[in-house]
C-alpha cells in the first residue's frame, strides 16, 4: 500500500462509504487496522502499541449495534448528551463502554462520571473538580486525557503547551481521575508539512514533561490522529487514534458542529 502521508493526506470524507452491515463494519475496521499496521511498519513500531478508538457520533443506534456485533467494545463520542442517550439505548449490551473525546462544560461533569469510562478532553481545572467530586458520589474512576492545542488555533479547545506542566502539578489533587496522556487535534489541513509538526509538537511535549510528571499521573499515552491524518499521527508515536468516518462512513454533520475551527471547511470541501 502506497504511503498517503508523503505529501497530502487523504481528507476525503465525502468519500467514505456507509457501513449498513457488519460486513461493511468488519471490512472497514480490518483496512484501518491494515493502515495501523502499515504505518507501524515505516517506523519500525509494533502495532500492538496503537490503540483504535471507533468514533460513533452522529451515527445512529441501529449503526452503532452493528459496529459492536463487528467487535468494537468502546465507542468515542463528542458530546455528552448524544453518548448519555446512546448509553441508555444500548445498556444491554454490558460489555460497551463510552469515551467522550469533546470539550466538557461543568454542568455535564455529573453525566460523564456516570456513564463514560474515558474522558479524552480535559482542559480545566473547574472540570477535573466537578469531575472527581461527582465520580467519588459514583464510586468510580476516569482515564482521563489531558487536551493540548498543538496547532496554535485561538478557537480550538485544549491547553496551551506551556500550560500544560503547571495544569499536571495540580491533578493528583483530583484521585478519582487516573491521567493516562495527552490528547490532541492537529491543525485541520491536507498539507502533511502542515499537520505534522502538530504531532510532533505533543510528543515533544509528553517528554519534556514526563520527568517533572507528579506521581500518579501517568503520560504514557498519546491520543491523536482522525481518519485523515492517523498514519501521520502514528509515525509521530499516537498510542491511541480515533477514528470514525473511515470506519462508520462519511458523516452528515459538519466538522464545526463539533469544534469551533473548522468554519474554514464548509461541507464538501474535502
Ligand atoms: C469526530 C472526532 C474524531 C474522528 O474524526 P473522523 O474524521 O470521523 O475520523 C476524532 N477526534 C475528535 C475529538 C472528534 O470529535
Amino acid at each position: 500500500m502506497p504511503s498517503p502521508t508523503d505529501e497530502t493526506l487523504h481528507q476525503q470524507h465525502g468519500r467514505y462509504p456507509q457501513a449498513n452491515s457488519v460486513e461493511d463494519f468488519r471490512r472497514n475496521l480490518a483496512a484501518v487496522q491494515q493502515r495501523i499496521a502499515a504505518a507501524c511498519a515505516r517506523v519500525g513500531r509494533d502495532p500492538a502499541s496503537v490503540r483504535l478508538l471507533p468514533v460513533s457520533k452522529t451515527f445512529d443506534e441501529a449503526h452503532l449495534r452493528l459496529a459492536y456485533a463487528a467487535g468494537c467494545r468502546l465507542l468515542g463520542e463528542n458530546k455528552v448528551q448524544e453518548a448519555q442517550r446512546k448509553w441508555e439505548a444500548m445498556a444491554d449490551l454490558s460489555d460497551l463502554r463510552w469515551s467522550v473525546i469533546g470539550h466538557l462544560q461543568t454542568n455535564k461533569a455529573r453525566q460523564v462520571a456516570r456513564f463514560a469510562s474515558e474522558f479524552q478532553a480535559l482542559d480545566s481545572l473547574r472540570v477535573a473538580q466537578e469531575l472527581d467530586r461527582r465520580l467519588h458520589s459514583e464510586g468510580r474512576q476516569l482515564d482521563v486525557f489531558v487536551q493540548v492545542n498543538t496547532s496554535g488555533e485561538a478557537s480550538k479547545y485544549g491547553l496551551a503547551p506551556e500550560q500544560v506542566g503547571q495544569f499536571l502539578q495540580a491533578l493528583p489533587g483530583f484521585p478519582a481521575l487516573r491521567v493516562r496522556g495527552l490528547m490532541t487535534l492537529a491543525l485541520f489541513s491536507a498539507d502533511v508539512a502542515r499537520v505534522r509538526p502538530c504531532f510532533v509538537r505533543l510528543r515533544e511535549l509528553r517528554q519534556r514533561l514526563r520527568q517533572d510528571a507528579p506521581a500518579g499521573v501517568g503520560l504514557d499515552e498519546l491520543s491523536m490522529g482522525m481518519s485523515g491524518d492517523f498514519e501521520v499521527a502514528i509515525e509521530e508515536g499516537a498510542t491511541v487514534v480515533r477514528v470514525g468516518q473511515a470506519i462508520f462512513g462519511a458523516r452528515a454533520m459538519p466538522d464545526s458542529y463539533y469544534w469551533p475551527t473548522a468554519d474554514a471547511r464548509p461541507v464538501g470541501h474535502d
